[in-house]
């Protein structure tokens, strides 16, 4: 059947699932439905060469279906790559539920998310995303083991977000000393657009560096309350992008970097948690390459978080968890220049190397 799909914001014919510009060879994608909770959930599997697909669960109110399986077909793929470049046993999965997380969520459809997680026997283990609790995780854990992220006396690792902000510090320092000669973030003008979870972090780094930081969030209270506890002034212009900045760290949610932004941008450098920054890996990522604006693929920098709920299942303590998060800096750089002596994009120069991994693995695992 031939449908009208969106996709990166354009009207595609295509078939429904396989046939998405976002389908990757994908392993599984479960279609989760019940009516008395009003749960309408997908789980995406994209692969499990390394290990059980590991992925956070996100509750938003998508415009339609499509978009919500765009989402989900496009950050466990992410998934898969971040797991195998940051040198985790993980494959890559993602949730989404269809739904307002402020008004929609209940306990009840949170447990029956959980069966259904249950049912794929382990293959699939979530997590966090955006519009979910370390609560939202306890509640899942009352009916599967295969959740991760719940609340410390329970034997979690607790909220991800902080350690998921130190990673992004860590791939902005990287990207800094590559594109400016130093990683010394003091006076460099950063906008981190987003305050959430990962971005109020992010920002308390950037301060405790010297960094002249300014923050965007639709949400307005949340501007108040990040601006005055850490002294950062708030974006009050119309047009974000423009902006004279050294560093845009994109911190809510994906596609910034599209059609309209990419020849706007006026940071040098890009690095935020942000998953999939750009609409278009190949087209944006080579645009980015061509105006010398560096860019530090977002599924290599926000890894931190996946690095802290892996600690869950391996029992990692805190100080593995940071030294594992550290080498962001590293593996960033390694990539940049990869990136600049072979004349490809830094997206292109991660996914090589996390590719490599699962390619490698899946002979081991043939003979
Ligand atoms: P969050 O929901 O806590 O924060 C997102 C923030 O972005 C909110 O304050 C929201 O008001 C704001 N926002 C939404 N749309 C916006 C817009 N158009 N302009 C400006 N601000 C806007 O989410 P989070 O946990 O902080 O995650 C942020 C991003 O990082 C997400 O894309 C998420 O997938 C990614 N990420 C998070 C983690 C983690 O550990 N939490 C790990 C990896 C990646």
């Amino acid at each position: 059947m031939i449908l009208d799909v969106i996709n990166s914001n354009e009207i595609k014919k295509v078939d429904p699932v396989f046939g998405q510009l976002s389908f990757d060879n994908h392993e599984q994608v479960v279609f989760c439905n019940d009516k008395d909770t009003g749960l309408k959930a997908i789980i995406g599997i994209h692969n499990t060469v390394l290990g059980p697909a590991l992925g956070g669960t996100r509750m938003w109110q998508y415009a339609n279906e499509w978009e919500a399986l765009n989402d989900v077909l496009r950050l466990s793929r992410g998934m898969s790559y971040k797991a195998a470049i940051t040198g985790l046993n993980l494959g890559g999965g993602k949730a989404v539920i269809i739904g307002d997380a402020k008004t929609q969520k209940t306990p009840e459809l949170m447990r029956r998310f959980g069966e259904f997680i249950h049912s794929l026997s382990g293959k699939y283990i979530t997590a966090e995303d955006v519009g979910m609790e370390t609560a939202d995780m306890d509640l899942v854990r009352e009916v599967t083991p295969f959740v991760t992220g719940i609340s410390e006396d329970k034997g979690g690792a607790g909220n991800p977000s902080p350690i998921t902000a130190y990673g992004v510090f860590m791939g902005m320092k990287a990207a800094a000393h590559y594109k400016f000669g130093s990683d010394i973030l003091e006076d460099k003008k950063i906008l981190v657009q987003g305050i959430g979870h990962v971005g109020e972090s992010l920002v308390e780094n950037l301060v405790n560096e010297g960094a002249n930081v300014i923050i965007d969030d639709i949400n307005e209270e949340r501007l108040q309350e990040v601006s005055h506890k850490y002294g950062v002034s708030v974006y009050r212009g119309n047009d974000i992008y423009s902006e004279e900045i050294d560093i845009y760290a994109p911190c809510a949610l994906g596609a910034t970097v599209n059609d309209e932004t990419v020849y706007k941008i006026k940071a040098q450098v890009i690095a935020g948690a942000a998953n999939n920054q750009l609409a278009n890996e190949e087209k944006h990522g080579r645009i980015l390459k061509e105006r010398e604006i560096v860019y530090a693929p977002d599924f290599l920098i926000n890894a931190g978080g996946i690095i802290n709920v892996y600690a869950e299942l391996e029992g990692y303590d805190k100080q593995e968890i940071v030294r594992k998060t550290e080498n962001i800096y590293n593996t960033t750089l390694e990539i940049l220049e990869k990136s600049g002596s072979n004349g490809i994009t830094t997206n292109h120069a991660a996914l090589n190397i996390a590719k490599s991994r699962i390619e490698m693995r899946k002979k081991e695992n043939s003979k």
